[in-house]
C-alpha cells in the first residue's frame, strides 16, 4: 500500500531529515513511528502525503510515484488519506459539526449528506453530543477527536497522524488512540507517530527512527532490525504473540 525505497529526504541548507528509508505499509497495518524530537517522524508523513517530495529514492503510495506525481494527481492520491497533522488545526469561526463536514462539502457532497456523514463520524469518536459546540470550548482532548472526525469523514484507507497524543494527558490520550485504533479495527491503515514510548504496547509494528534513519523495527514482538536502538529492550510487551513477518 505504501513502499519506500532508499527514499532521502534533503531540506534546504543541507539539513537531511530522512535518510535511505524502505518500508512496506501493508494494507491493515497499525504502525507506530516513533523517535526523538528531530527523528524525521513528521518528515516521513509529509512525504506520504505529498506535502514534501523525495530527495531520492522511490516512493510508492496506493500505486502513485510520490515523487512524479502532477500536482493534478494530489486530489486523488489525497481522497485515499486521512490526514491528521499538528498544522491542521480546527477552524474556530464554526462549530464542531461545521468543521466535520468540511472536506465532504469541498468534495462537492449535498448539505444534507455531509450533515448525515458528519453526525455519523462525530458518533464514531464519542462526540456526537458535541455537534454544535465551538472548538475553543473543548478540551485538547476532544478537539483531536474532532481531527480525527474531520480525517475519517471521507473514509480514507490510509491515517496519518502526526503526535495526536502531543500535549495531553494520559486519560486524553488513550482516548485518542482508541479512536484511531477503532478505525484500524475495520480495515484502515493507520500511521501514527509519537515520542511516547507508554503507547507502543499495542501496536502491530513499530518503526524507530534516529537522525532520519530507522534504527529498529518491531513487528508484532519480533525484532525485525535492530541496529542500535536499546530502550525497551527489543520488547514490545505484546505478550508473546510473536507473528514474524506479516
Ligand atoms: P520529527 O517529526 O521526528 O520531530 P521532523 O521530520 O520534523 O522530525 O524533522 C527532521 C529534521 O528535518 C529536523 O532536523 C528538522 O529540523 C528538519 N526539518 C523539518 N522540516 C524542515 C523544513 N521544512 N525545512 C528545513 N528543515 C526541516
Amino acid at each position: 500500500m505504501i513502499e519506500f525505497n532508499q527514499v532521502s529526504k534533503k531540506y534546504a541548507r543541507d539539513v537531511v531529515a530522512l535518510r535511505d528509508i524502505t518500508l512496506t505499509v501493508n494494507k491493515g497495518d497499525l504502525i507506530f513511528l516513533a523517535g526523538p524530537s528531530g527523528a524525521g517522524k513528521t518528515t516521513l508523513l509529509n512525504l506520504i502525503a505529498a506535502i514534501e517530495r523525495p530527495s531520492s529514492g522511490t516512493l510508492t503510495v496506493s500505486g502513485a510515484n510520490v515523487g512524479k506525481l502532477k500536482s493534478s494527481g494530489l486530489p486523488y492520491l489525497r481522497r485515499n488519506l486521512g490526514l491528521i497533522l499538528q498544522q491542521q488545526k480546527l477552524l474556530q469561526d464554526r462549530t464542531v459539526l461545521a468543521n466535520v463536514m468540511l472536506p465532504l462539502l469541498v468534495t462537492g457532497a449535498t448539505r444534507s449528506e455531509a450533515e448525515n456523514r458528519a453526525r455519523a463520524a462525530l458518533d464514531k469518536v464519542g462526540l456526537l453530543d458535541k455537534s454544535a459546540t465551538d472548538p475553543k470550548a473543548l478540551s485538547g482532548g476532544e478537539q483531536q477527536r474532532v481531527s480525527i472526525a474531520r480525517a475519517i469523514v471521507n473514509r480514507p484507507q490510509i491515517i496519518l497522524a502526526d503526535e495526536p497524543t502531543a500535549n495531553l494527558d494520559r486519560d486524553n490520550a488513550n482516548k485518542v488512540l482508541d479512536a484511531l485504533r477503532s478505525f484500524h479495527a475495520v480495515g484502515v491503515t493507520c500511521l501514527i507517530s509519537t515520542h511516547d514510548e507508554q503507547f507502543l504496547n499495542s501496536a502491530n509494528r513499530v518503526v524507530f527512527l534516529d537522525q532520519g534513519q530507522i534504527v529498529d523495527h518491531w513487528q508484532n514482538s519480533a525484532v525485525v532490525s535492530n541496529h542500535s536502538h536499546t530502550s525497551n529492550n527489543g520488547n514490545n510487551g505484546n505478550n508473546g504473540n510473536n507473528g514474524g513477518a506479516a
